[in-house]
C-alpha cells in the first residue's frame, strides 16, 4: 500500500466579512493539514509590527475599504513562495478579479469554497465577536465565548474587538464585497473550480465542507496513483 501519496492541493476560501471563514479554516487545517494563509492576519500582523506596508494598509482598512491589489499580491504571493511545496489554505485572498488573475498567472489553485451566509446573520454575529490579535483566533460572546472573559484560551494574552468591526465599518465592509469580490466567484465557477456552501451557522456548515474535502482529498491523492 502506498503510504502518504498525496498531491498538494492549493484551495481558496471565500465568504463575506464574518461567514466564519476563519473558524472554518482552522477546522480545515486541523483535519486536512494545509497551511493556513489568512491575508487579514498577515496585514493585521504588518500593522501591529508598524511595517511600511502595514502602515499603508490600516488606511484602508480602518474604512472598511480594500487594500490596493498590488500590495496584497505582493504580500501573499511572497509568503506562498516562501512555503515551499506544501499543500494550503488561502482565506480573504483573492478578494478582486485582478487578485484572481494574478493569483492564477503564478499559482493556480484546485478548488474554490465559498460560505454564503444571511448579511443580517453576519451583522449581527459581528458585534459579539472578540479576536486574539497575534493568532487571528476568534470567540464570540453569544456562541463561541472564551473560557474567561476577555483573555485567549491559549496564551492567556487579552483579546480585543478589531478597529473594523464596528457597525457602520461592517456595513462598508459587506458593500465592498458585493461589489468587489462577488465578481472573483463568478471568475471561478466560470473554471469550474467553485463549490458553494449555504447556511446560518458555521456548526451547520462545517461538517459539509469536511464531507465534500474528504472526498476531494481521495480524488486529488488517487490521481496520483496512476
Ligand atoms: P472576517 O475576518 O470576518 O472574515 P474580513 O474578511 O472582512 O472579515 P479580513 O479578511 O480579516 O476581514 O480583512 C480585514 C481587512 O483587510 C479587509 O477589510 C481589507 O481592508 C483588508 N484585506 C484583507 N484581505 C485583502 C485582500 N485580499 N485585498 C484587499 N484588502 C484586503
Ligand atoms: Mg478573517
Amino acid at each position: 500500500m502506498p503510504g502518504n501519496i498525496s498531491k498538494i492541493v492549493k484551495a481558496i476560501i471565500i465568504g463575506a466579512p464574518g461567514s466564519g471563514k476563519g473558524t472554518i479554516s482552522s477546522r480545515i487545517v486541523k483535519d486536512f493539514g494545509m497551511k493556513h494563509l489568512s491575508s487579514g492576519d498577515m496585514l493585521r500582523g504588518q500593522i501591529l509590527q508598524k511595517t511600511e506596508a502595514g502602515l499603508n494598509a490600516k488606511k484602508y482598512t480602518d474604512k472598511g475599504d480594500l487594500v490596493p491589489d498590488e500590495i496584497m499580491v505582493k504580500l501573499i504571493l511572497n509568503e506562498i513562495h516562501s512555503l515551499g511545496n506544501v499543500s494550503w489554505l488561502l482565506d480573504g485572498f483573492p478578494r478582486t478579479v485582478a487578485q484572481a488573475i494574478d493569483l492564477h498567472k503564478s499559482e493556480p489553485v484546485n478548488m474554490v469554497i465559498s460560505l454564503n451566509v444571511p448579511f443580517e446573520v453576519i451583522i449581527d454575529r459581528i458585534k459579539g465577536r472578540w479576536t486574539h490579535l497575534p493568532s487571528g483566533r476568534v470567540y464570540n460572546t453569544e456562541f463561541n465565548p472564551p473560557k474567561t472573559p476577555g483573555i485567549d484560551d491559549v496564551t492567556g494574552e487579552p483579546l480585543v474587538q478589531r478597529d473594523d468591526d464596528k457597525p457602520e465599518t461592517v456595513r462598508q465592509r459587506l458593500e465592498t464585497y458585493n461589489r468587489q469580490t462577488k465578481p472573483v466567484l463568478e471568475y471561478y465557477k466560470n473554471m469550474h473550480l467553485l463549490t458553494e456552501f449555504k447556511g446560518k451557522y458555521t456548526n451547520e456548515i462545517w461538517p459539509r465542507v469536511r464531507e465534500f474535502l474528504s472526498t476531494q482529498m481521495i480524488t486529488v491523492s488517487s490521481i496520483d496513483y496512476k
